[in-house]
C-alpha cells in the first residue's frame, strides 16, 4: 500500500524543551521520504518514531537558523553509518552555503553515503519525478528563507464499471493506461479525471505572497504558527507566525488538513492554537505534538 503521510519529528521554536524537540518532519510519500528543516536531535527522534534513515531522499532546509538545521551533521553522518546507498539530494537557500558546508563536515567521519547538493538559487521547481513536482517561493524572515510545495500532476482514476462495459479487463487496463486507447476504447470512457494531491511546507516567515502561493489548494499544509494574535507585534518583528494569521491562509487556500507547529515556549496551552486559528478555519486543524503522525488526506 502506498504511504502519504507526515512523521513529526520536533515542535519547538528556538528552543528544545522537555516536551518538545527542535523541528524536524519527514514526510513519507512513497519511495521518497523528505526531512524538513531537521533541528537539535533528529537522528534519535528518528528512532522514536521507527523510521531508518535510509528512507531519507532529500534533506530540505528552509533557511540556517539553528533549530532548523542543527540537526544536519547527525543526519548526514548517520547516512554514512548506515551505508544508505540511494543519493540524498540536500536542498538549501544558496546564501547559507557556507554553512551547508560547515554543518555536513563539522566533525571527523567516514563519508559512504553520497550527498548531492543543489542550492536553491531561485524560486521555481527544483526536482520533478514520479512525485510530480517539488517546487519553492520566498518567505519573509531576517535571513534569506523558502517554502516548499510538493506538486502531484493531475491523472485519471480507473472506473470498474466503465472498464467492464467496455470489456476491458486483466492486464489490458494497464495497456490502456499507457497508450490511451486500446482496440477503440479510449482512456476518458473509462476513466475520469483524478487531482494530484499537494503538500506544503511553510516555515518561519511573516505572511506574504509566498505563503498564500504556497499553500494554494493543499491537501496538508504544515505551517508554523510561533505566537498567539495577543503577540502579533512579536510575530511582525521577529518574522513569524501567528495562529490566527496561519488559520486565515488555510482559509484562503482551501487548505483541507492544516499543521500547525513551531511554538513559542512561552505558551503552555496547545489547545489555544488549535482555537484561534478554528475562528477562521473550518477544515481539519492539527496542533502537532513531537511523534504525531498525519496522514495525507485521502482523495476527494
Ligand atoms: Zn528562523
Amino acid at each position: 500500500m502506498s504511504v502519504r503521510e507526515l512523521v513529526v519529528l520536533g515542535t519547538g521554536s528556538q528552543a528544545p524543551s522537555r516536551t518538545r524537540n527542535h523541528n524536524g518532519y519527514l514526510l513519507r510519500w512513497e519511495s521518497e521520504g523528505l526531512l524538513f528543516d531537521p533541528g537539535e536531535g533528529t537522528q534519535r527522534q528518528l528512532l522514536f518514531a521507527g523510521v531508518p534513515a535510509s528512507a531519507i531522499t532529500r534533506i530540505c532546509l528552509t533557511h540556517f537558523h539553528g533549530d532548523h538545521c542543527l540537526g544536519v551533521p547527525g543526519i548526514v553522518q548517520r547516512l554514512s553509518l548506515d551505508g544508505v546507498r540511494r543519493p540524498v539530494r540536500a536542498h538549501y537557500p544558496a546564501s547559507g552555503s557556507d554553512f551547508f558546508a560547515r554543518l555536513r563536515y563539522a566533525s571527523a567521519f567516514h563519508e559512504v553515503a553520497e550527498v548531492v547538493e543543489e542550492p536553491i538559487e531561485a524560486e521555481g521547481t527544483l526536482a520533478t519525478g514520479p512525485f510530480g513536482q517539488l517546487r519553492v517561493r520566498r518567505l519573509d524572515h531576517p535571513v534569506e528563507a523558502f517554502g516548499y510545495q510538493l506538486v502531484e500532476a493531475d491523472g485519471r482514476r480507473m472506473v470498474p464499471e466503465l472498464l467492464a462495459r467496455h470489456g476491458v479487463s486483466g492486464p489490458d487496463v494497464g495497456e490502456l493506461q499507457r497508450t490511451g486507447n486500446l482496440r477503440g476504447v479510449s482512456l476518458a470512457e473509462v476513466s475520469v479525471h483524478r487531482p494530484g494531491q499537494r503538500f506544503a511546507f511553510v516555515m518561519d516567515t511573516r505572511l506574504c505572497d509566498g505563503v498564500f502561493a504556497l499553500a494554494e489548494g493543499a491537501d496538508l499544509l504544515v505551517i508554523e504558527s510561533t505566537f498567539l494574535a495577543e503577540d502579533s507585534a512579536l510575530a511582525s518583528e521577529y518574522g513569524h507566525l501567528t495562529a490566527a494569521q496561519a488559520g486565515r491562509v488555510a482559509a484562503e487556500c482551501g487548505v483541507r488538513t492544516l499543521v500547525l507547529t513551531h511554538f513559542s515556549q512561552r505558551y503552555t496551552e496547545p489547545n489555544r492554537f488549535h482555537d484561534e486559528a478554528a475562528e477562521v478555519f473550518d477544515g481539519k486543524i492539527v496542533v502537532a505534538e513531537d511523534l504525531t503522525r498525519v496522514a495525507v488526506p485521502k482523495r476527494r
